[in-house]
């Protein structure tokens, strides 16, 4: 399972100003859609719809045939795995910030997800740098390691469906590289929605939406948009 469908959404944070306008679009199960537009195209707005902070205001959101309106807020959140674009980590070791993800993993299921990120040799420090078995302060994670933890968090729930907003360009590449790996390796065989800021960092995906205030205007694979350019 792990459909979604967005039929004809329209929605705005307050009367004066609709952000989107009679977007849909389907996310079949196991695949995974993209969805690219500059700042301020509603992309952001779209994964908060689906997390139900806020609900449609026009249209509505189907995930295998039912309105996300009718399923309650924790089951919603206990099928979605979210990667956001600043992770705030708890002030723990690693290890029980991706422990976090499944409270009842094993240390090996812990280890292996953090391996899968490549976040492995971060588990025994604190979000700040201190390592809790040197007792010394150490290097202190980047933006880049912070997310690959979450990504870590991920890999361990295992979700159906997954919504990642992807690295930004403040990445350096090698590191958005990494990212982009991991990523790869747990949206494999998930529904996933992946927000983008670059054309050349979805190739995979199944389909591309490129949203552009509040409206999908182009939707196709990478070669077709790429061809059309
Ligand atoms: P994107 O992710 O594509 O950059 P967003 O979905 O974050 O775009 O934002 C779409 C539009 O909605 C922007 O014009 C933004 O200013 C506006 N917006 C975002 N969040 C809010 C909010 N909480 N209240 C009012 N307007 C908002
Ligand atoms: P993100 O972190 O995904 O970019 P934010 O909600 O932080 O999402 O902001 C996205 C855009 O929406 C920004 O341009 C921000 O200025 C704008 N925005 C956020 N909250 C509000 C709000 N309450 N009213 C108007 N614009 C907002």
């Amino acid at each position: 399972g792990g459909t979604i469908r967005f039929e004809h959404v329209g929605f705005s944070y307050d009367p004066e100003r609709q952000i989107l306008n009679d977007v849909s679009f389907e996310v079949p199960a196991g695949k995974m859609v993209a969805i690219v537009g500059p700042s301020g195209a509603g992309k952001s707005t779209i994964s908060r719809l689906l997390l139900r902070f806020y609900d449609v205001t026009s249209g509505r959101i189907t995930i295998d045939g039912q309105d996300i309106r009718d399923v309650t807020q924790a089951s919603l959140r206990a099928a979605m795995g979210v990667v956001p674009q600043d992770t705030v980590l708890f002030n723990d070791t690693i290890f029980y910030n991706i422990k976090y993800g499944r409270h009842d993993a094993t240390d090996d299921e812990v280890f292996a997800a953090a391996k899968m990120a490549q976040i492995d040799d971060f588990v025994k420090t604190l979000p700040d740098g201190y390592d809790t078995m040197v007792g010394e302060r150490g290097l202190k994670l980047s933006g880049g390691e912070k997310q690959r933890v979450a990504i870590a968090r991920t890999i361990l729930k295992a979700p159906p469906i997954l919504i990642l907003d992807e690295a930004t360009s403040a990445l350096d590449s090698h590191t958005e590289r990494e990212i982009q790996d991991a990523l790869d390796r747990v949206s494999k065989d998930r529904t996933a929605v992946v927000i983008a800021h670059r054309l050349s960092t979805i190739i995979h995906a199944d389909n591309i939406l490129v949203l552009d205030a509040g409206r999908v205007v182009e939707q196709g694979t990478h070669a077709e948009l790429v061809t059309r350019r």
